[in-house]
């Protein structure tokens, strides 16, 4: 009789037959820490509209709020977009060691409170730290098991074109901010995704696959 394919043969069988479906029973693993995701790129390049649409997607994901010394936006609420503090505050909590990464950006200090996203990490929480490119740099340099995500525009005049319908600066200082997003774009080879923010759909579905892939990482970075 000829013999037939097994792969083929197998292939045949409905597949839930003799099919192990649930992993070998391996030592119950210690509960996973969460995640620090670092999510970066250039000022006006939708960062902050990704980063709420990622939170509606993804459960047991929080967003770290940040301290900064920059004057609260009218529709800003203090604790939620950020904690407003002055300079005298916000070096003080440098000088505790409070912030696990800090910086300044167009004249404004800014920086991410350390304790509180430890205690969610502890707790199995991701937590995403939606910030600016120096400061993800010192988070990759401290945390090495940081997942660095980039944000891209489709182009140079596109993020321009952004920053002036924002309408939330002076002409001079969207100057400022694009000169150094220039800078900045130059760097995102060193981060380990790059998401182009384009079409946002297209961007938060890609967010949402890194940040369910990293969940299911095995070997460490
Ligand atoms: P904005 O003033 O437009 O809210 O923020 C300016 C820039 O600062 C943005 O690129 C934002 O991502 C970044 N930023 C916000 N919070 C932090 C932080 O805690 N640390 C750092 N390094 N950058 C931050």
């Amino acid at each position: 009789m000829k013999q037939g394919n097994p792969l083929a043969e197998a292939n045949k069988r409905n597949p839930k037959d003799g099919v192990e479906t649930t992993p070998p029973d391996l030592a119950t693993p210690e509960k996973r820490a969460g995640n620090l995701i670092v999510l970066t790129g250039p000022s006006g390049v939708g960062k902050g509209t990704l980063t709420s649409r990622l939170l509606t997607e993804v459960s047991q994901l929080v967003k770290s709020v940040s301290v900064t010394t920059r004057k609260q936006r009218p529709q800003e609420v203090e604790g939620t977009d950020y904690f407003f503090r002055d300079k005298e505050e916000f070096d003080a909590m440098c000088r505790e060691g409070a912030l696990m990464e800090h910086a300044t950006f167009a004249g404004n200090w800014y920086g991410t409170p350390r304790a509180w996203v430890d205690e969610q990490l502890v707790k199995g929480i991701d937590v995403l730290l939606e910030i600016e490119v120096q400061g993800a740099n010192q988070v990759s340099e401290s945390r090495p098991q940081s997942l660095l995500i980039f944000v891209s525009p489709p182009s140079f005049a596109a993020l321009r074109d952004r920053l002036q319908g924002r309408a939330t600066e002076t002409a001079e200082k969207i100057n400022e901010r694009l000169e150094k997003a220039e800078r900045e774009l130059k760097q995102r080879h060193n981060f380990h995704y790059e998401v182009i923010n384009d079409d946002i759909d297209v961007a938060v579905r890609n967010l949402v696959h890194i940040v369910y892939a990293e969940r299911c990482r095995i070997r460490k970075k």
